[in-house]
């Protein structure tokens, strides 16, 4: 049978996400598709709760996003910090640094985030940075930061600076007001909660982040990534008028039409509630069990995940592969300081509401059922 994937992405997927996958050959220049292709892009503004932003979806996976955002914003000798909660803060630095950023970081140990005093700080010694990339969710630590409270105080102490938010674990899970905030980017991926399977890097710039490009003083030192090449791409297929670039995945669009239909038809705010309510009933579950979460707090836990270390005496190898064996895919540790020690589960898109919220259920009885196998004894209730 199959096993439920319950992993920090993918995820399982929806219905009409499969039919979409299944469905036969069509032109991306057919004009049905270029309809379809326009409606994404249109629908992704409502998701991130923008009016103005604009989206580029360009086939890839998350890291792409990266790309088609640095390579774009970013000229050679740029300061950029990293607000850095894991894996995704070290990797986003790579990324800076490739392409000509002096990179700073302001980090926390596995598990914490900086206090908004050490960001502050951050910003105004080193500074003034042309951009602060924020890991919304360290899909690694599972640690979620506060990004309403970090961009206040980014455009308190240093507005010039771009705000570029990481939101491929968090994007129709947590809620992100791109224009009441103040976000300029954020890039995303469609097989977390954007309920499709991997292949599209999805990324939104304000219109501040589209002056900010177009008053570049260098070329944009990428070819494949650059707006220069998408932009007009992504306009056009809004302006339903065919246009061609790179191929796009027809069929990963259909099945990400078919996604953010669905994820819109619940509403946002019922989105962002109903990850919040599946999240708190997991690791209050697995608190009652008496295991311990790898956020420092559950104001800093994702909802959209739960990052939690193996109880004393469990071996992870044989704690997985027992909830396997009851049909339900976990993942190990990413973060390599603590990665042998703690386990991840997924839960976000179809997996939080009705009707397939039971899956939530039977994942947490498979989970019990591996820690009694591996000989772990839950308190008495
Ligand atoms: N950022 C975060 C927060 C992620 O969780 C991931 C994937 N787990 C990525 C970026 C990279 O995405 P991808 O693996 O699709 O390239």
């Amino acid at each position: 049978p199959h096993k439920l994937c319950m992993i920090p992405g993918p995820v399982e997927f929806h219905e009409d996400v499969l039919a979409a996958m299944a469905s036969p050959a069509l032109s991306h220049i057919a004009p049905s598709f270029i309809d379809c292709f326009g409606r994404v892009l249109e629908n992704l503004r409502h998701v991130l709760l923008t009016k103005s932003a604009q989206p580029f979806v360009v086939a890839g996976s998350g890291t792409l996003g990266w790309d088609l955002a640095v390579a774009n914003l970013i000229e050679k000798g740029d300061k950029a910090l990293v607000h850095n909660t894991g894996v995704f803060g070290d990797r986003m630095g790579d990324c800076l640094a490739t392409y000509g950023a002096e990179v700073s970081h302001v980090r926390a140990p596995p598990g914490h985030r900086p206090s908004l005093q050490e960001i502050e700080q951050a910003l105004t010694a080193d500074g003034p940075f042309r951009m602060i990339t924020i890991t919304h969710v360290d899909t690694s630590t599972g640690v979620l930061t506060d990004i309403q409270a970090v961009a206040e105080v980014v455009r308190r102490v240093s507005p010039d600076t771009l705000i570029l938010v990481d939101g491929v674990c968090s994007v129709a899970a947590e809620p992100i007001r791109m224009d009441d905030w103040g976000i300029d980017v954020v890039t995303s991926a469609g097989q977390k909660a954007l309920g499709t399977p991997p292949g599209l890097a999805v990324v939104l710039a304000s219109e501040r982040a589209m002056r900010v490009f177009n008053s570049r003083k260098t070329p944009v030192a990428a070819y494949f990534a650059s707006w220069n090449r998408w932009l007009p791409i992504m306009q056009s297929y809004e302006k339903r008028t065919p246009s061609y670039f790179g191929t796009p995945p027809v069929q990963l669009i259909m099945a990400m039409d078919a996604s953010l239909k669905l994820i819109l038809s619940h509403g946002m705010e019922k989105i962002f509630a109903e990850h919040a309510a599946a999240s708190d009933h997991v690791k209050q579950v697995l608190e009652g069990w008496g295991l311990k979460l790898v956020p420092q707090s559950r104001e800093a836990a994702a909802h959209a995940m739960t990052a939690v270390y193996y109880p004393e005496g469990v071996a992870a190898s044989a704690l997985l592969s027992s909830a396997a064996a009851h049909n339900v895919v976990l993942a190990g540790g990413l973060h390599p300081t603590i990665a042998a020690k703690y386990f991840r589960i997924g839960h976000m898109g179809i997996t939080v509401y009705e009707p397939q919220r039971k899956y939530i259920e039977t994942t947490l009885d498979a989970l019990k059922k591996a820690l009694v196998e591996s000989g772990y004894q839950l308190p008495s209730q």
